[in-house]
């Protein structure tokens, strides 16, 4: 498969971690570092191990999985680890991991020092097609996600489908629901083409697609301050939702499941500001059902859903801003939606 390019870096598809020994060999580093969290430091080492024999001089910094790990106090410890090990300015820190790794390590990286280089190799599906992409690095302050962070380009993004083979079912569900996205916010054909195909074994091919729309759109826009955009759609609600179960349930929302829920919401108020038909709603509303797992949002949440919606970053002027989907692959951005509006998409959802 041929790489994407992105900036002056390049993402690598089943490359069999080839292109890195020449990057290796090109920028001579005075030190490699593979920053992995406890299960990918188990789980994909060795699979990494087996793709680059010849790598032998690195040291594994490790840390805790999960999602309450990404913050501030972690990357003092890594800092202080790197310091350690008396990591100068050329050394290179390899993110082996999910979402949380990739934009915890590229935090690091990026501002250890000012600034060292960094390599991702995603090892979620939700990072592979939705992280890999756009130089978003960030760490979470007191629960809010991303709150802190820099827009870093890595050296290059390893994309391999090997590192998947033990990822949790419900892990892979939940990097489907952004290639869902894709499809319904780009491309109608590869939405269908999702809809056909078995979400438990899924193509490197399609991942390929994800990817690709992913990063046309962060190409066009990579500041987010119009068409990026697009790739909130389904997340407004989303997050919020996402945010409520963390905070008030025992059993938490993965990412996708709670973008699921969003994005049938967010398509019933797309068939209300936008042009989309009620038949595509209905549609696309039956396929998510049909995937992910109904989780009942109680109404008397709703405020405290509006009050997390009300300090996402995408809002102007105090107003919550949507992007909508005008048909089944093409969306639309800066959409000024109503509160009652919103209530009544939660309620068409439970
Ligand atoms: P994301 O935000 O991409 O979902 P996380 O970094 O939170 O990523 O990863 C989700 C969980 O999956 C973590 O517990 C992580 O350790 C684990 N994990 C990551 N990659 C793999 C893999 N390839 N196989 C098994 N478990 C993995
Ligand atoms: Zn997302």
């Amino acid at each position: 498969m041929e790489p994407l390019k992105n900036n002056d870096h390049f993402i690598h598809f089943e490359s069999g971690l080839a292109p890195l020994n020449d990057i290796l060999a090109e920028k001579k580093y005075s030190k490699v570092f593979v920053f992995a969290d406890s299960n990918t430091a188990e789980i994909c080492l060795p699979v990494f191990r087996e793709f680059l024999p010849e790598l032998e001089n690195f040291d594994i910094i490790e840390t805790d999985p999960g999602e309450e790990n990404k913050n501030i106090d972690f990357c003092i410890g890594i800092w202080k680890t790197l310091l350690d090990f008396e990591a100068d300015r050329k050394c290179l820190m390899i993110n082996l991991g999910g979402g949380v790794i990739t934009d915890m390590g590229g935090f690091i990286a990026s501002t250890y020092k000012r600034g060292i280089d960094f390599i991702n190799i995603p090892t979620t599906l939700l990072s592979q097609v939705d992280a890999s992409v756009g130089g978003k690095t960030g760490i979470d302050i007191d629960n809010v996600k991303n709150m802190v962070g820099t827009f870093s380009l890595p050296q290059a993004v390893f994309i391999e489908n090997a590192f998947l083979q033990t990822l949790p079912q419900r892990e892979l569900l939940s990097g489907f629901a952004e290639m869902i996205k894709h499809g319904l916010i780009a491309d109608a054909t590869y939405y269908q083409q999702l809809k056909d195909s078995d979400y438990t074994n899924i193509s490197a091919a399609a991942i390929y697609h994800s990817v690709k729309i992913k990063n046309e759109v962060v190409l066009a826009d990579p500041l987010e301050k119009g068409l990026r955009k697009i790739l909130n759609f389904g997340h407004t609600i989303g997050h919020a939702v996402e945010g409520y179960a963390l905070v008030n349930d025992k059993k938490p929302l993965t990412h996708g499941e709670a973008i699921a829920i969003g994005m049938i919401c967010e398509a019933h108020l797309s068939a209300k500001y936008c042009n989309l038909s009620q038949d595509e709603l209905t549609e696309v509303a039956s396929y998510i059902l049909s995937l992910y797992p109904k989780y009942h949002i109680k109404p008397k949440s709703f405020e405290d859903l509006m009050v997390l919606m009300q300090s996402d970053k995408k809002n102007e002027d105090g107003f919550i801003m949507f992007s909508l989907l005008d048909q089944i692959g093409k969306c639309v951005f800066n959409c000024k939606v109503t509160k009652e509006d919103i209530f009544n998409s939660l309620m068409y959802y439970n």
